[in-house]
């Protein structure tokens, strides 16, 4: 497969872009690689600028549930953009994006929109500590939400030791007001409250953690998780990003039955344009500008085209048949992927929920941070390579989950595994 032209906009792209990337897993660093250029896509297909034609595991890393340019998005979005692009004034879109998801969402009675997943968990945790007057957040290892400082912590050296900042900029003083558990461990969740009983503002947590692969929760640990912050006056914040409208009309909170205080949506609810939100019950959210005093504003939030094409997205996937069929094509594939691994490469640990899965490169079973770190990241890179010049583009990390959209067919799934018996054929 030739990749000349890509190759030749990726040295373009070095000099005006910090590694050439706007967002940096793209940049195929950690397979060890250099990113491809999109020309278009359509459906489950990715088309390069060389001509080359992928079946697409990432649809933009979870928004695309649809597929790619689905018609009736489009089409929503090109009748919105008509209509002009942003006013700077309220429209009934916001309205109507709102009230389907507080309908979607038992445990969110307002939602305020914003333009990205790292503006909605971001301004969730404001939130949080100015309802609770507390200063200390828990988050989980591995757990993602997003870029801003107060996320960008990892574990100090011992548990219950201060968070350290994982990126250079943040400050100390930043690191120290979030505490990093163990997700999985309801354990490590009990010992921190235990040490600051009346400090922790909110526990966040991705109730299916997808940014370090795909972990499911063990029997009980949410729910626990639900029962201590009751305990101790704090906030849980489910951030459903990535599971909002991904498993089913509504997130992981209506299959478990579980209620945040706070939620965090984005990808899905933008129907592949830039939107965030968060929300939750009346008493918290009214405490938001300009009904109460925490600030928060943004010059393109609610944007018109963006709410269009939210909406069209949640108006089909109100016909839940779509949930049922996508994830009958991903039992399949994942199904047929293990026992192709099985009978040939017997190191792949896969897990699945609903349209996710991904494939650990690992004999451990994968159910917490720890075993995920596991998986060897090299072998990962060369079947990542190897399935690319096969026509199959699988998420360029690891630790990023594969994602199915309805668009995706049996042809996609068969040519799939014929792609990746010749590359384990090969090994
Ligand atoms: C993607 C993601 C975010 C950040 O959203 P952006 O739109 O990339 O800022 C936050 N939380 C979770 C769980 C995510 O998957």
């Amino acid at each position: 497969m030739g990749r000349e032209i890509s190759d030749q906009w990726y040295g373009r792209a070095q000099k005006v872009i910090p590694g050439g990337v706007n967002s940096p897993v793209r940049a195929f660093k950690s397979v060890g690689s250099t990113p491809l250029f999109i020309e278009r896509a359509q459906g489950s297909h990715l088309y390069d600028v060389d001509g080359n034609e992928y079946i697409d595991y990432i649809g933009s890393f979870g928004p695309l549930i649809l597929g790619h340019s689905h018609p009736q998005v489009v089409e929503a979005i090109a009748q919105a953009a008509a209509k002009g692009t942003s006013y700077g004034a309220p429209c009934a879109a916001e309205v109507e994006l709102a009230e389907m998801i507080c309908d979607a969402f038992p445990a969110i009675d307002k939602i305020r929109m914003v333009n990205s997943g790292t503006e909605a968990t971001m301004s969730a945790i404001r939130l949080a500590r100015a309802y609770t007057g507390r200063d200390l957040m828990i988050k989980f290892e591995g757990c993602y939400h997003g870029h801003a400082d107060s996320f960008l912590i990892q574990a100090g050296s011992g548990l219950l030791t201060a968070g350290h900042p994982s990126s250079p900029g943040v400050t100390a003083a930043v690191a120290e007001q979030t505490i990093v558990c163990r997700y999985n461990d309801i354990e490590s969740v009990k010992a921190a409250f235990e040490q600051y009983p009346h400090d922790i503002a909110a526990v966040i947590v991705e109730p299916i953690p997808a940014n370090m692969g795909l972990i499911l929760p063990i029997p009980d640990f949410l729910e626990e998780l639900r029962a201590i912050t009751r305990r101790f006056g704090a906030l849980l914040i489910f951030d459903e990003v990535i599971t909002g409208f991904r498993l089913i009309y509504g997130g992981y909170q209506t299959i478990s039955g579980i209620e945040p205080d706070l939620t965090t949506l984005g990808k899905v609810i933008g129907g592949g344009l830039p939107v965030g939100a968060y929300g939750g019950r009346f008493d918290i959210m009214s405490k938001v500008a300009p009904e109460g005093p925490v600030y928060q504003a943004g010059t393109l939030s609610g944007n018109p085209l963006a709410m269009a094409a939210g909406i069209a997205t949640l108006k089909i996937l109100q016909d839940r048949d779509y949930y049922d069929r996508i994830e009958v094509l991903t039992q399949l594939l994942v199904g047929r992927l293990k026992t192709l691994c099985e009978e040939r490469l017997n190191f792949f640990a896969f897990n699945e929920y609903g349209s996710m899965f991904t494939m650990f490169c690992t004999d451990e079973y994968v159910w917490d941070y720890q075993s995920v770190m596991s998986s060897d990241t090299k072998i990962y890179a060369r079947f990542h390579q190897e399935m690319l010049q096969e026509g199959v583009y699988l998420p360029p990390s690891q630790f990023e989950v594969c994602f199915i959209s309805a668009a995706h067919d049996l042809i996609d799934v068969e040519r799939t595994l014929q792609a990746a018996k010749r590359v384990m054929d090969r090994w």
